[in-house]
């Protein structure tokens, strides 16, 4: 990453916040769901009624126990509540209750790639339980307070300032969520702030020991965010100490128009929240047996799975990371692997997924969902587009295999296999009868291909005359004619084979005729 003096370097510290996919929030009945209309999900406990009182929920603290020990915490066996103050209009109580001086859980790591193969490890201070606000919406002079997500229960993952770039702290956020994401543990969606991320700043001369004063960037919520607050706010920082200006500890917030960071306030300290043991709650004690129990049920991580691809499988890293960055996609290729029992190369099965699935079912699902009435090509959705895992990927294990058999066996071209697909994905249809019912069965036989290339040389005597003559470019024209005529149902291959022996021949004709005409 190149900054305006490259002398210096970033150091970057992460506080994650992620919603917790619990049933009920953390501590009361009220369900835990997005979207509801305004203070509809709402109890005594989460209004802060007087005589109110909290429990602690019991799924909210396995969930987080099974984020820490996925990224590698300890599980401290008796933690504390705590009670956070601080005022401000969404949150009733005037605190928030949360963990401060024994969390459940510090001291683990998270391993992110930083490029060009490389790995680097990152420290992370600790993961503890706490609650969320509620929020506020601003509309014209006047602003509303709507409660349904107090309480919601919240792991905050705090890493050590290990991050020396924004494309490590993007890459960081990603390997964090796609961990979250694969256990259950969180939806990982930004957008409605379920995944969420303050970053702290500083930056130093390089090969200094000391850090440098920090600031806070609050709440940025998409990755290219962070990489833009990251980006502006290091620069910044430089360019002051340059002038000899100093950094003032502050916490800011990005602005996405401006893509500059804005003073919010100046940095409270951790005595400004008069923290205190929560006297409402008995401090959460937690069994060997319990955190066992949690640590066997953590299935196979992103990481270890793209790297059991490459060695199992013989896949690129390219690839790996594909089919794994999701998990239903990783694990529909595993069931594909399955039910192919070696018939089709793994290599090729990978790429229907990747290049055909996970395109089609990208472009399909922007069109559906945004209204588009144009594909939208991946590259433009990729940033603002995820598939969220639950049941998204609407062929069947069988159907999709089905699917790839036919090209294999040569039934039809993958051209055709491609349109095949998108037919399969909106109208639920199997290969076999689209083929079929479409009559797309690829054309191989070597009579018919003869006569409709034949056809397409007397309808283009001019071009074929520039390729006899060695206009070489002008072959892929007379495919593409032939491919036409047979309703892009020609067998590629065939056509390629026909169309070179009838060129060969000219041209060796047409050298004998002149040969004949010198004598
Ligand atoms: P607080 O809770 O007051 O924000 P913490 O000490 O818990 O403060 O640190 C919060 C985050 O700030 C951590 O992720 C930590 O790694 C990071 N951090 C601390 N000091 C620096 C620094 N000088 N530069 C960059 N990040 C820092
Ligand atoms: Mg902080
Ligand atoms: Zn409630």
């Amino acid at each position: 990453m190149e900054y305006i003096d490259n002398s210096f370097e970033a150091v970057i510290g992460l506080e994650v916040h992620t919603q917790l996919l619990t049933a009920t929030k953390m501590f009361c009945s009220c369900p835990n769901v997005f979207g509801k209309e305004p203070n509809s999900l709402v109890c005594p406990v989460c209004l802060a009624l007087p005589g109110s009182l909290p429990v602690i929920n019991f799924n909210a603290v396995k969930l987080a126990v099974k984020a820490a020990l996925a990224i590698n915490l300890n599980i401290n066996k008796k933690s504390l509540f705590a009670r956070k103050n601080y005022f401000y209009p969404d949150l009733p109580k005037g605190y928030q209750i949360s963990q401060f001086q024994d969390p459940v859980s510090s001291n683990g790591y998270l391993i992110i790639n930083i490029g060009e193969g490389k790995e680097k490890k990152i420290r992370i201070n600790r993961l503890h339980i706490e609650e969320d606000a509620g929020k506020l919406i601003h509309a014209g002079y006047n602003s509303f307070v709507d409660l349904n997500r107090a309480g919601t229960p919240l792991a905050e993952i705090v890493s050590e300032p290990d991050l020396n770039s924004p494309a490590e702290a993007v890459a960081y956020l990603k390997e964090l969520r796609d961990i979250l994401v694969y256990l259950d543990i969180s939806d990982g969606n930004m957008e409605e702030g379920s995944f969420r991320c303050d970053a702290n700043i500083s930056v130093r001369k390089k090969g200094d020991a000391k850090l440098g004063t920090r600031t806070e960037v609050k709440n940025v919520n998409s990755f290219k965010f962070v990489e833009k607050a990251l980006e502006y706010e290091i620069n910044r920082q430089i360019e002051l100490l340059l002038n000899g200006g100093k950094v003032i500890q502050e916490t800011l917030l990005f602005n996405s128009k401006t893509g500059k960071t804005e003073s919010m306030r100046g940095k409270e300290e951790a005595h400004d929240y008069r923290y205190f043991e929560e006297p409402d709650l008995s401090p959460l004690i937690l069994g060997e047996e319990f955190i066992a129990e949690i640590k066997n049920s953590i299935t196979e991580l992103p990481r270890a799975k793209r790297e059991r691809y490459i060695r199992e499988y013989a896949l690129s890293e390219y690839d790996s990371e594909e089919l794994t960055r999701n998990k239903e996609i990783a694990y529909y290729f595993e069931d594909l692997i399955k039910a192919n029992k070696d018939r089709v190369e793994i290599k090729k099965i990978a790429n229907w997924v990747i290049n055909d699935l996970l395109f089609e079912l990208k472009t399909v699902r922007l069109d559906q969902e945004l209204g588009l009435d144009q594909r939208t090509t991946l590259d433009q959705s990729a940033d603002n587009f995820e598939i969220k895992h639950g049941g998204m990927i609407p062929v069947k294990i069988e159907d999709f295999l089905e699917l790839i058999l036919e090209v294999e066996a040569g039934n039809i071209n993958k051209n055709t296999g491609k349109k095949v697909l998108d037919e399969m994905l909106s109208t639920g249809k199997k290969a076999g009868d689209i083929i079929k019912e479409k009559n797309l069965i690829q054309v191989s036989d070597e009579k018919g291909l003869e006569d409709t290339i034949k056809q397409v040389f007397e309808e283009n005597p001019n071009e074929l005359e520039a390729l006899i003559d060695g206009k070489d470019k002008l072959f892929g024209f007379f495919v593409g004619e032939a491919m036409k005529k047979t309703k892009g149902k020609a067998n590629p291959k065939k056509v390629n084979e026909i169309l070179n022996k009838h060129i060969e021949n000219y041209k060796s004709g047409i050298r004998i005729n002149q040969e004949q005409g010198q004598s």
